[in-house]
C-alpha cells in the first residue's frame, strides 16, 4: 500500500498579525493511503471545510505540510499548485457547483478542456465516466433541467473525469433527500471498491459517515479519535458512530 496523502501538523489562523484572529486549526496530522475511503466528522466550526480547503489547494496552511504521493503541495507556487489542483484533485460540493450555461456533458468535460486535453479524447473519457455513474442519457440536458440526485453524479463525474489522485468531498450528500443521498454514497463506496478511487469525505451526518471504512473526529480544530470500520457491516458501523458522537 502506498500513501496517498500525508497531513502533518497543519494549522490554520485566520485574520491578520495585529487584527482579531482566530486559530482554526491547531496542529492537525494523519494519513491516507491508496484506496482508502475516510470520513471527517465534527460539529459546525470544528475546522472541516478548512482543512479541506487546505488539503485541495485552495487555500494555504500557517504552517505545517500537505504531501499528495510523496509530494509537498506547500511548498507549491501559486501557479503551480492552480496546475496541481487541476491535475490531481476532484471535489465534490454540498451545492453542486455545476455551471448553469453548460450542458451536463460540458460540465464534466470542464477538468480536461482546461488542462487542453484533445477533444476525441475528452469525448471518450467523458463518456466513460458518464457511463461508470449512469448518467449517459442526460449529457444533453441542462444541469437546471435534471433532480439533485443527478446533478451530483454529474459533479461526481466531473470530479473523476481527469483521474485525481483523491476524490474530496464537502458535505456531498448535504443538499440530497435520503435516497438520493444513499444512491450517491452507494456509488462513491463501489468507486472506492472497485476502481481504486481514494476518497475524503467531511460530513456532520452520521448516516453518510458510516459507509467509510474509518473515521477521524475533529473537534476544535484538532483531531480527536479515529474509529474503524473493520469487518462490522455497515449498520454496526453506524451505531459505533453514533456510540462515539454521543461520548463527545
Ligand atoms: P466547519 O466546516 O467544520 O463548519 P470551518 O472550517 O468553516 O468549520 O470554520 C472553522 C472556524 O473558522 C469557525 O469558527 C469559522 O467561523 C472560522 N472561519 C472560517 N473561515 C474563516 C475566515 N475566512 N475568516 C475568519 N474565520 C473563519
Ligand atoms: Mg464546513
Amino acid at each position: 500500500m502506498s500513501e496517498i496523502l500525508r497531513v502533518d501538523q497543519v494549522t490554520k489562523t485566520y485574520g491578520k498579525k495585529g487584527e482579531k484572529q482566530y486559530q482554526a486549526l491547531k496542529g492537525i496530522s494523519f494519513a491516507i493511503e491508496q484506496g482508502e475511503f475516510v470520513g471527517i466528522m465534527g460539529a459546525s466550526g470544528s475546522g472541516k471545510t478548512t482543512l479541506l480547503n487546505i488539503l485541495s489547494t485552495l487555500d494555504k496552511p500557517t504552517s505545517g505540510h500537505v504531501l499528495v504521493n510523496k509530494q509537498d503541495i506547500t511548498a507549491l507556487k501559486n501557479n503551480q499548485m492552480a496546475d496541481f489542483r487541476g491535475k490531481e484533485i476532484g471535489f465534490i460540493f454540498q451545492d453542486f457547483n455545476l455551471l448553469d450555461n453548460l450542458t451536463n456533458r460540458e460540465n464534466i468535460a470542464l477538468p480536461l478542456s482546461l488542462q487542453g486535453v484533445k477533444a476525441k479524447d475528452i469525448d471518450g473519457k467523458s463518456m466513460a465516466i458518464a457511463k461508470r455513474l449512469g448518467i449517459e442519457s442526460i449529457l444533453d440536458k441542462y444541469p437546471a433541467e435534471i433532480s439533485g440526485g443527478q446533478k451530483q453524479r454529474v459533479a461526481s463525474a466531473r470530479a473523476l473525469v481527469h483521474n485525481p489522485a483523491i476524490l474530496y468531498g464537502d458535505e456531498p450528500t448535504g443538499a440530497l433527500d435520503s435516497q438520493s443521498a444513499t444512491e450517491l454514497l452507494k456509488t462513491m463506496a463501489d468507486l472506492n471498491k472497485n476502481d481504486q478511487v481514494s476518497i475524503l469525505m467531511v460530513t456532520h451526518d452520521p448516516y453518510s459517515a458510516s459507509y467509510a471504512q474509518r473515521i477521524l473526529f475533529i473537534k476544535d480544530g484538532k483531531i480527536g479519535k479515529e474509529i474503524k470500520k473493520e469487518n462490522k457491516t455497515r449498520e454496526e458501523f453506524y451505531q459505533d458512530i453514533i456510540a462515539e458522537l454521543g461520548r463527545r
